[in-house]
């Protein structure tokens, strides 16, 4: 028995496959039984890697064809009205992606990572059914494999945590029936073995739940936990700790409760309660969100703290979370710096860590065969290696760090606001975008055939120039006011500065399923940040060249640069921040020097950071409002600063966002009309804002007449002096086709508007 514990593996699989398979059946270029074929070759793969680093607990039922969350639905019955009429395979999809009769499902974040999942729709008229066949035929196929798996199912009162009600209401009132489905599947699950393993996910638990859900928990897990003495029952948490929920789990009959150790350290504090109820622990201690290999010395202390409270017979060592979240394997990556290679450990190189911990800490260092010794020697050193390494260390930016002494913009925002009005001289209800254009295939061939050499970098630089030259005869044309320059050297906002800054690494390989088969593949930050030489300058001194009008320069900020990349563990994350925040202050002061009037500096990820605890909330709201603040420090009075953010929802956070300071910040608000606007006018906020009049991200062109209407909504609630009139994010998915419509409706719209409030 080697007590080891893999919470859920990946299954896009290492080159995509799921993903290309999938992307051909919706093209209708390949049946479905070619996509079957595909998924259940990767299974089996999946669990033979499992199950020949020795890991014991291996899952089944954490493959899905799109989504857990939407296998969930399916499981339960809960099929929304619209897709009654669909079956199988059509039915899952459309639910998932649409089609021309049905709208898809909401789509949302998972938590605090960048996984999204189908938001199940619940109604009263819903009839529950059992529909347990993709479980039951997942287990039997891995059997006949030789595994047997522990199933991995998400429990009840996450799904309805995460559901949302579309007749109004609140989904845990149907606690009772939904729990009804999980006790029928459970009971046909006992058929299946002598024994069977289930884990069941309740992630929410690690929020702070009220007492009405808390009260949900233990007659739900007395009911699921008694069905049978077959059956052992884990609860599953991760992502933070879930002590409020372990101090009621444990009166209830379950086997084990997973704990996440890496992002709840405050677990710690239940294992005293959970060795007296006699519990199982499945001890996650390898992370499962990051891709540094595990620093063993540090991760034996950890799992001696827990060993001293909870025997060895009931603790398991786990992934803090499933290997979802984690890019696959390291094994393609060819053109990675070999040093920082060394560093890392993506999914696969994890189930050895798992492995080899496990035996080390349940038989001791002296039973461990000549090359696990030499793996964890190996492990000690390249550790060390990596904490004295040239590469991360740069004594310049750590004094840097060290003799910051201008934390804020010089001036208030009333004093700021008046400089930049006169000079600036825009009207009321001022016309801009977000920053990008749409990328054409031609843009796109050309950054990609640079990236390979294939073309030159006069002539890449050349067709990027004529696209910028486009981009700006066109807004003119028009009649916008603050033009962009459109953003076609920008592959992605975040990897764009990535690549230029010191201490960023790029992976070849290194995908991590977004939602579907969407992949996204986050650079990585191993080392100090610096920027050796600008970064955007030369772009937006071109662009602004082209016009005698404003053009507004684009940088991402210091949070969002953070939260969509893979940090460093050697330094508390706001400390990277400022890092990071430091190089755009550089960025932010030569293009005010070089004459850019206007900087828009994006935090399109800042919710995203947001802590899962309310009771860490503040603490992060206070360095990152601190870094942006310190990434526009250099900023003049006179030069105005931009903000955008990609979402509309700000009532719990407006003092935060207005504590950010920026001159202007555009938003996500097009689809609520003016109602999210109203937080603005309640609190007072003083600075100018850019709600987003029409939705970009719909293909649809706004007419005229609507975008007056949504203009004179948000006039209900904000003076034309403090607004801004702009579409609600970058256009850079749209065709030109839709844009170049839809911005002159916009223009149009907003020339109305003023006709009107003049004779007014
Ligand atoms: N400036 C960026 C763009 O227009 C902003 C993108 C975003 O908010 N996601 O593409
Ligand atoms: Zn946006």
């Amino acid at each position: 028995m080697s007590k080891n514990y893999v919470t859920g593996f990946a299954r896009i699989g290492e080159q995509r496959e799921l993903k290309k398979v999938l992307e051909e059946f919706w093209a209708k270029k390949v049946p479905f039984s070619e996509v079957e074929k595909v998924a259940s070759e990767l299974k089996q793969r999946h669990w033979n890697y499992q199950n020949d680093a020795g890991i014991e607990y291996i899952s089944s039922n954490d493959f899905s064809l799109y989504d857990n969350m939407l296998d969930t639905s399916i499981m339960l019955g809960a099929i929304p009205q619209r897709f009654q009429e669909l079956k199988n395979e059509e039915l899952y999809f459309t639910m998932a992606r649409g089609n021309e009769f049905c709208v898809a499902m909401e789509m949302t974040k998972w938590f605090n990572t960048n996984y999204h999942y189908i938001v199940p729709e619940l109604t009263c008229n819903d009839n529950y059914t059992l529909n347990a066949t993709k479980i039951i035929n997942e287990y039997k196929e891995a059997k006949a494999l030789g595994i047997k798996t522990k199933i991995n199912l998400i429990g009840p009162l996450t799904y309805l945590g995460l559901s949302k009600r579309v007749d109004g209401g609140d989904s845990y009132e149907f606690t009772n029936k939904i729990v009804d489905i999980y006790v029928q599947f459970l009971q046909e699950i006992t058929k299946l073995d002598d024994e069977v393993t289930i884990q069941i996910d309740e992630p929410i638990f690690v929020k702070d739940l009220d007492v009405k859900i808390l009260s949900l928990i233990k007659p739900t897990y007395d009911r699921l936990a008694s069905i049978s003495t077959n059956l052992k029952l884990i609860v599953m948490t991760y992502f933070e700790h879930s002590c409020e929920t372990t101090k009621i789990l444990v009166h209830t009959p379950i086997w084990g409760i997973g704990l996440d150790f890496i992002h709840g350290e405050e677990n710690l504090n239940s294992l005293e309660l959970i060795s007296y109820k006699n519990k199982t622990v499945i001890a996650g201690v390898v992370d499962g969100r990051n891709i540094w290999k595990n620093n063993y010395i540090d991760t034996l202390e950890l799992l001696d703290k827990i060993g001293s409270i909870i025997p060895n017979e009931k603790l398991l060592i786990a992934s803090s979370c499933s290997l979802l979240h984690v890019p696959f394997t390291l094994q393609y990556e060819e053109k990675m710096d070999i040093e920082i290679k060394s560093w890392l450990s993506y999914g696969v190189e994890k189930l050895d860590e798992l492995s080899l911990l496990s035996n080390i800490y349940f038989k001791g260092l002296e039973s461990l065969n000549t090359k696990d010794k030499i793996l964890f020697s190996q492990n000690i050193e390249v550790n060390k290696a990596r904490s004295l390494s040239s590469k991360i260390h740069n004594q310049a930016v750590l004094q840097r760090v060290q003799n910051i002494s201008k934390l804020q913009r010089d001036g208030t925002y009333e004093e700021r606001i008046k400089l930049q009005k006169d000079i600036l001289q825009y009207q009321d209800l001022a016309t801009t975008t977000i920053g990008s254009f749409p990328q054409t295939s031609e843009v796109r061939e050309a950054r990609s055939a640079y990236k390979k050499s294939l073309i030159s970098k006069e002539r890449y630089e050349q067709e990027m120039k004529n696209y910028i030259d486009e981009c700006v005869a066109f807004q003119e044309e028009i009649g916008l006011e603050v033009l962009v320059h459109g953003e076609p050297e920008r592959n992605d906002m975040v990897e764009y500065f990535g690549e230029q800054l010191e201490g960023y690494a790029f992976s070849q390989n290194g995908w991590v399923q977004s939602y579907g088969s969407r992949c996204v593949k986050p650079p990585f930050i191993y080392g100090d940040i610096s920027r050796p030489k600008s970064m955007t300058v030369d772009w937006i001194t071109y662009a602004q060249s082209k016009t005698e009008l404003i053009m507004k320069a684009m940088l991402t900020g210091p949070v969002t640069i953070l939260n969509w990349s893979f940090v460093r563990d050697d330094k508390p994350r706001s400390e990277v921040a400022e890092q990071i925040a430091l190089a755009i202050n550089d960025e932010v002061n030569d293009l005010q020097n070089a004459g850019i009037k206007i900087i828009q500096v994006d935090e399109a990820a800042f919710k995203e950071g947001y802590p899962l605890r309310t009771e860490k909330i503040k603490a992060y709201e206070k360095w990152a409002v601190d870094n942006f603040r310190l990434s526009v420090s250099s900023a003049k009075k006179e030069t105005q600063i931009h903000t955008h953010m990609c979402y509309s929802e700000f009532n719990d956070i407006i003092k935060t966002i207005e504590a950010m300071d920026a001159d202007v910040i555009s938003i996500e608000t097009a689809r609520s009309g003016n109602e999210l606007l109203k937080i603005f006018k309640e609190v007072g906020y003083k600075q100018e804002v850019g709600p987003g009049v029409y939705d970009i991200h719909s293909p649809r062109v706004p007419s005229v007449e609507e975008i007056v209407k949504q203009i004179e909504k948000l006039l209900e609630v904000l003076p034309k002096e403090q607004l801004w009139i702009n579409p609600d994010c970058g256009l850079k998915t749209r065709k030109w086709e839709e844009v170049k419509p839809s911005l002159k409706n916009m223009v149009q719209a907003v020339t109305i508007v003023r006709e009107k409030l003049k004779k007014d």
